[in-house]
């Protein structure tokens, strides 16, 4: 790739012979060259700016100087054309300064892409989509503007020309010049080029990636000031790791950049990630949208809302085979207005925690808790059932919802709620047909400890009986 750095102190480029980028100049992954733009003027002074039209303080660089330097440095491409020009000023030698007369090579723009990069405060945030998508550029240019900035017919000019033109920030923050912004754009960008990286798996798995920030790294000494490096990574076990690094990747996106949790593809979480994430207040859906949430105990004043939510989830557990009728006649009875209401009105027996999205309520749990009755009979007796537990009698989300790990971030909260208040596990039934059901809850450290039958609206219905113990000395 071509890179032309136009600047009115060319000794900024100097960094360019270092390291991987001296390297990759001397191994013609890329070629750098740097043009002085005050070799493109006339007069006895060198000029480059003005003052601004409209008033203002500063001064502006001039449309007419510019386009005479990039004017060279574009048709210098054009193979029939190879006479010497004011302002082609060379290549970047060994000692980062320009070798006169040295000419860029000759290519055909009918069949380049050719990019006009203007660093400018105002542009667009420069992302690592930009960069990797300016890969893939043949030449691009990088226009550095001091003072006020460049002429904005600069940019205008060279967008109606066969050059995509890109005015693009660093950061909010204003700098001083171009320069360093360059010098950003020259490093994402030739990183990213074949032959550039001794080792190219070192751009895999890099902050950006995905929509996350990269995970924290870890090196020797296993432990450094008291510090001592997280114990999986030392664990030799991949899968372990690897979800370690994703938690961590999330937790730190969330906290940092959540921004960028729209460029997330949900799938490439993984329930667990999607969970995290939910945990976190941060639902997905679509690709591409992130809703916040909220996970709390329900309001005395939910029963409507709780009611509504319960009669829309509920018929999604059931199993296809369960009548309409008895379906309806068990939302009636049981998961009412009047019945959530007496719910919400002992909160120390009834636990209703909820998962709300723009101010609605999206999916809930119910936990039974304290002794005798809140652990129904038939269970209560089963091996593998201790005394002191909860009954996890509702899990329900939203069909919009499901697959956006917002169960698991609910059943999560509702286990620690339930250990909380002294309870030493969580025991609930779910219909054995339903294998998505029993998948999650083994995934959330439920183990099966036998069976029961479940009257829906007068239909007996088998469940299968999941516990988890929530206290360590029972595991
Ligand atoms: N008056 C300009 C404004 O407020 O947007 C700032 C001009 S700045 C002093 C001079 C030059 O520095 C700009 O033309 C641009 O080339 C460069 N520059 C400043 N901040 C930058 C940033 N955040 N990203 C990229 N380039 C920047």
């Amino acid at each position: 790739m071509r890179f032309d750095l136009v600047t009115i102190f060319p000794e900024y480029f100097e960094p360019l012979n270092l390291s991987l980028m001296g390297k990759a100049s001397d191994a013609g992954v890329v070629d750098i060259a740097i043009h002085h733009l005050r070799d493109v003027t006339t007069d006895r002074h060198r000029t480059v700016d003005d003052t601004p039209f409209g008033g203002g303080a500063g001064m502006v660089m001039r449309p007419d100087i510019w386009g005479r330097c990039l004017d060279n440095l574009l048709d210098d491409e054009i193979p029939t054309d190879t006479s010497d020009k004011d302002g082609t000023v060379g290549h970047l030698s060994d000692d980062g300064t320009e070798d006169q007369g040295q000419k860029p090579p000759q290519v055909d723009p009918s069949t380049q892409r050719r990019v006009l990069a203007i660093p400018s405060a105002a542009g667009v945030p420069l992302t690592q989509a930009i960069v990797e998508d300016l890969a893939s550029a043949s030449h691009i240019i990088v226009a550095c503007g001091r003072y006020e900035g460049i002429d904005q017919r600069v940019a205008d000019h060279y967008r109606q020309r066969d050059v995509e033109v890109l005015e693009f920030s660093i950061g909010d923050y204003v700098l001083n010049g171009g320069e360093v912004a360059a010098l950003v754009l020259v490093e994402a960008v030739a990183r990213l080029l074949d032959g550039f990286m001794g080792n190219p798996h070192s751009l895999e798995e890099e902050s950006y990636e995905g929509g996350l920030l990269e995970y924290p790294v870890y090196t020797k000494p296993r432990e450094w000031n008291s510090l001592p490096v997280p114990d999986v990574l030392l664990s030799g076990n991949h899968e372990r790791i690897r979800q370690w690094r994703l938690m961590r990747a999330i937790e730190r996106t969330v906290e940092r950049r959540p921004d960028l949790l729209t460029k997330i593809d949900p799938a490439s979480l993984g329930s667990a990630g999607r969970e995290r994430l939910a945990s976190l207040g941060y639902a997905l859906g679509a690709p591409g949208q992130v809703s916040r949430l909220t996970l709390r105990e329900a309001h005395i004043d939910e029963g409507d809302a709780l009611a509504d939510l319960a009669a829309r989830t509920f018929p999604l557990a059931c199993p296809e085979s369960l009548p309409r009728e008895a379906i309806d006649a068990f939302i009636a009875e049981e998961l009412s207005p009047q019945a959530f209401a007496s719910m919400l009105a002992s909160p120390h027996s009834h636990r209703i925690l909820v998962a709300q999205i723009d101010g609605q309520l999206v999916g809930y749990t119910l936990t039974l808790l304290g002794e005798p009755e809140s652990v129904p009979a038939g269970i209560a007796k089963m091996r593998g059932v201790g005394t002191g537990g909860a009954y996890l009698s509702k899990c329900y989300v939203d069909a919009q919802w499901q697959g956006s790990g917002i169960a698991g971030a609910l059943i999560e909260r509702a286990a620690e709620d339930a250990a909380s208040l002294g309870a030493r596990f969580l025991v609930l039934g779910t219909n054995e047909a339903n294998a998505r059901a029993q998948k999650f809850y083994k995934r959330h450290g439920f183990r099966k400890v036998g069976r029961r039958t479940f009257d829906v609206g007068g239909v007996v219905n088998r469940d299968v009986v999941l516990v988890r113990n929530l206290t360590p000395d029972e595991e």
